[in-house]
């Protein structure tokens, strides 16, 4: 492609077009262990071996501690998701959770604090965490129990986080607290006395999953992230950043159950023909190129505007959420319709790309809980006269 008129307007920059280059390589490189690490409960050792050996995970911290970029970037972020997914959900979340959890750390952490960890986490010496979800509570997370106290020049903090992605492997959770009537956010390392890991649960695409029990756990005061209130800010912030990456996953993800589906569809003759040119399959087929490419678009554009501003961008990465992980969900469910029985047989990949893309819809704002979040800017907008 070149540079110049509407192609320009409609295409990555080049260090966009090279990352994804480096992220389709790597994802090719796990491609001979993608259908067992997404199996996979704990870390997938070769999985991790082979993230770290690319470097790209460089990409989820900041230069100035070990990172790729200046600043962690959506976009850069979105489109190795999108290369990542298209092979392996666990890798994919590997690459993903080493931003999502240490983000606060990066944009918040006490100068000491973002020294010893970020330089790790960039070349998975560290493995990051973050823990909103308690037992009661998933959405509504200003009904958090977990409590953080400053005692003299520590803090002490008590709860239970729950369903936390790598919580088994974690070297460190971010946790949310009410310190008392505000919510902070606290670095919490896996090591420390009063932490316990359990595995409680294990869902239909597993995941790196676990609960997180918090007994008089104590850290330095230079563990809170930010100042005491900032909780919900530093998460806002992590949300604006990264929201927009999980439809880049999706987006990868549908389009992989496409090429799969267009490969059964073309080669398996039924009536005298090839499926793909039987009654509705062509244009279950086309539907799904359609939804692959809508999705991608507003992805894209979501991420572009999240990489210059990622809170003035909000609303249009969770746009880009809900209709990226909702396409996906049609296609793999169109995907498997194409395949038949053959869609359907435990351990394929089909089958695989079917589970795998239920969860989306839920984690990082369920399509319910942003809808209504983006109806009322919508009306308030509207109300104001800003549209
Ligand atoms: C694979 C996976 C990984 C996860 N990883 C992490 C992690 O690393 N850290 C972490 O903290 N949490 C994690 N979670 C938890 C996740 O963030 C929660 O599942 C999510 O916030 C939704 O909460 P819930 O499941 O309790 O559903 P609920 O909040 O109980 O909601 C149930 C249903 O009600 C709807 N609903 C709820 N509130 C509203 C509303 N106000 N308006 C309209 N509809 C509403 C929801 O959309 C949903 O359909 C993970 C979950 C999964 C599945």
């Amino acid at each position: 492609m070149n540079d110049s008129g509407t192609t320009a307007l409609f295409s990555l920059p080049q260090r966009y077009v090279d990352l994804q280059e480096e992220a389709r390589k790597l994802a090719l490189a796990c491609e001979d262990v993608a259908a067992r690490a997404d199996e996979a409960d704990r870390f997938d050792p070769d999985v991790r071996e082979r993230l770290a050996a690319s470097g790209l995970a460089k990409v989820v911290v900041a230069a100035e501690y070990g990172g790729r970029f200046e600043a962690v970037d959506s976009l850069a972020v979105t489109v190795v998701r999108e290369a990542l997914a298209k092979v392996s959900a666990h890798l994919d979340s590997m690459f993903a959770m080493q931003g999502i959890g240490s983000f606060a750390v990066s944009v918040a952490g006490s100068e000491r604090v973002r020294a010893h960890w970020l330089p790790k986490v960039a070349t998975l010496e560290a493995v990051a965490a973050i823990g909103l979800t308690e037992p009661d509570v998933g959405s509504d997370l200003r009904a958090i129990t977990t409590t953080v106290v400053q005692d003299g020049d520590e803090l002490v903090v008590n709860g239970h986080k729950s369903f936390i992605t790598n919580a088994p492997d974690a070297s460190f959770f971010g946790i949310l607290g009410k310190e008392g009537d505000d919510f902070s956010l606290v670095l919490v390392p896996a090591d420390a006395p009063g932490v316990t890991v359990t595995t409680p649960h294990q869902i239909v695409a597993p995941h790196v999953l676990g609960d997180v029990v918090l007994e008089d756990v104590r850290v330095p005061l230079d563990h809170r992230l930010g100042e005491r209130g900032q909780g919900f800010r530093l998460m806002l912030s992590t949300l604006a950043t990264f929201r927009v990456s999980v439809a880049g996953a999706s987006v990868g993800l549908a389009e992989a159950a496409l090429e799969e589906a267009l490969g059964h569809a073309t080669t398996r003759q039924q009536f005298g023909g090839p499926l793909a040119r039987l009654g509705g399959v062509p244009a279950a087929l086309a539907t799904c190129w359609i939804d692959i490419e809508m999705a991608r678009s507003l992805t894209y554009r979501a991420a572009a505007a999240a990489a210059q501003d990622p809170l003035a961008g909000l609303h249009l990465s969770s746009m880009a959420k809900v209709g990226a992980t909702e396409a996906a969900g049609r296609v793999v469910d169109r995907c498997v319709q194409v395949m038949g029985r053959f869609g359907l047989v435990r351990g394929g990949k089909m089958e695989r790309f079917y589970r795998e893309a239920r969860p989306m819809r839920i984690y990082e704002g369920s399509t319910e809980v942003i809808l209504d979040s983006l109806a009322k800017k919508l009306v308030k907008d509207h109300e104001g006269g800003a549209r």
